[in-house]
Parts: structure tokens; C-alpha cells; sequence
């Protein structure tokens, strides 16, 4: 899951991030209005979650734009003004929660979990190919009852690999599902990640494998 923070607040970003990553979502993290409206464009982002006060105006003003444009993003506004006629303005304006600062950061993530959730979201809760079952709620992938371990990055490419199970993933696709904005990436990583995962589905006896189309992408399949 990839989670577009807009906040000015340098230390909150930080801890927000610190907390986001931990459990699993790409993070990327804007200051602006006008830097997240940009971003926005991209639709790779599953959630946004937006401060109010930021330096070219109330992140507020934001929402209603995206619902015009048929974005239906998950918001979750965070501020400093927690009164109910600020609840109530937010939740008119078309955002879908409402988190009022100082808040505790398991308050935040049970938000963004519960938003990530909604029934408007198009994805599965689970799918299943050969032995291997993906638990997309919980990012976790099983094989015979047993959890198959994997670190953060390797558990982002299955994943995007069995959101389109049976078809070519691009390179690119792959690349901004498992890299931020922020991170530096080194070309020949994302290939890491891919053989360390497809080792880990073989030895765990997953019944799939993934196959590499030369400079173009990844498939995940059955193996026979
Ligand atoms: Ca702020």
C-alpha cells in the first residue's frame, strides 16, 4: 500500500513516516497543497493523508477538487483544530476521517487500516495461485498453513505480482510498488528482490514461480 502524506511539520513527518513504513506502506511525503495535487495525478496512491495547516493554504481546500476530478482516494485530515464544527466541515467537504492532533499514532494507523479497507477499494482480500495464498489485508503470504517470512520489499513485489496474477507486470509497475519517491534506487535491486522472493516460494513449496520477460517485466504462474 502506498500511503501520500502531505504535512509541513518536519518532526511529524518523520514520526509518520517512521510509523507507516514499519507496517509496510510505501510512504511518500509532500508539504504542500500544490506538491500533492501534483502527485496526485499519478493515481498509484492508496490513501492520502493531509494535514490542514500547510503553507500555501487549508489542506482541506484539496478535497473537494480530487472528488470533482473523480478521484475517490481515501482522505484521512489531520488537525490541530479537533472541534466538532471542524469534524463536521471536514467530513462535508468530502473526506472520509477525521484525526484531531495531538492523536496517538496506533489511532492513526487504525484509520488509515480501516480506510485501506473500505468496500470501495477494489482489492481482494485474499488470492490464491498454485500452494500460495496472499493475504492482502495483512500483507502476508502462506503456503501450507505456514507464513512465508519476508521482508518489506519482497512482500510489496508478490504482492503486486498477484494483484495481476497470470499477466505481465511491467518493470515499471513493479518499480513504484515497492519504491518510494525517497529512496534511492539502484537499478539491479529490484531484480534482488525478485530472486530472493522466487527462492523463498520455491523453497517453501508455493506451486508458482515467477518468470522474468527480458527487460520488459515479471509474470507470476503455476509451475507444473
Ligand atoms: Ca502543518
Amino acid at each position: 500500500m502506498r500511503v501520500l502524506l502531505v504535512e509541513d511539520e518536519k518532526e511529524m513527518v518523520a514520526a509518520l513516516c517512521n510509523v507507516l513504513t514499519r507496517q509496510n506502506m510505501i510512504v511518500d511525503s509532500v508539504s504542500t497543497i500544490a506538491a500533492a495535487e501534483f502527485m496526485l495525478k499519478d493515481n498509484v496512491h492508496d490513501v492520502l493523508v493531509l494535514d490542514r495547516q500547510l503553507p500555501d493554504g487549508d489542506g482541506l481546500s484539496l478535497v473537494p477538487r480530487l472528488r470533482a476530478n473523480g478521484q475517490n482516494i481515501p482522505v484521512l485530515v489531520l488537525t490541530a483544530r479537533g472541534d466538532l464544527n471542524d469534524r463536521v466541515a471536514g467530513l462535508q467537504s468530502g473526506a472520509d476521517d477525521y484525526l484531531g492532533k495531538p492523536f496517538a499514532f496506533e489511532e492513526l494507523l487504525a484509520r488509515v487500516r480501516a480506510l485501506l479497507r473500505r468496500p470501495s477499494s477494489v482489492v481482494p482480500e485474499v488470492a490464491k495461485m498454485g500452494q500460495l495464498m496472499f493475504d492482502f489485508a495483512h500483507r502476508e503470504a502462506w503456503v501450507a498453513g505456514e507464513r512465508v517470512e519476508m521482508p518489506r520489499r519482497e512482500v510489496l513485489v508478490l504482492e503486486a505480482l498477484m494483484r495481476r496474477m497470470g499477466r505481465m507486470v511491467q518493470r515499471a509497475t513493479l518499480m513504484e510498488a515497492v519504491f518510494g519517491m525517497n529512496d534511492e534506487i539502484d537499478s539491479n535491486a529490484l531484480d534482488t528482490h525478485i530472486s530472493r522472493v522466487r527462492r523463498k516460494l520455491s523453497d517453501a513449496g508455493a506451486g508458482v514461480t515467477i518468470n522474468g520477460i527480458r527487460g520488459l517485466g515479471y509474470l507470476l504462474r503455476e509451475t507444473a
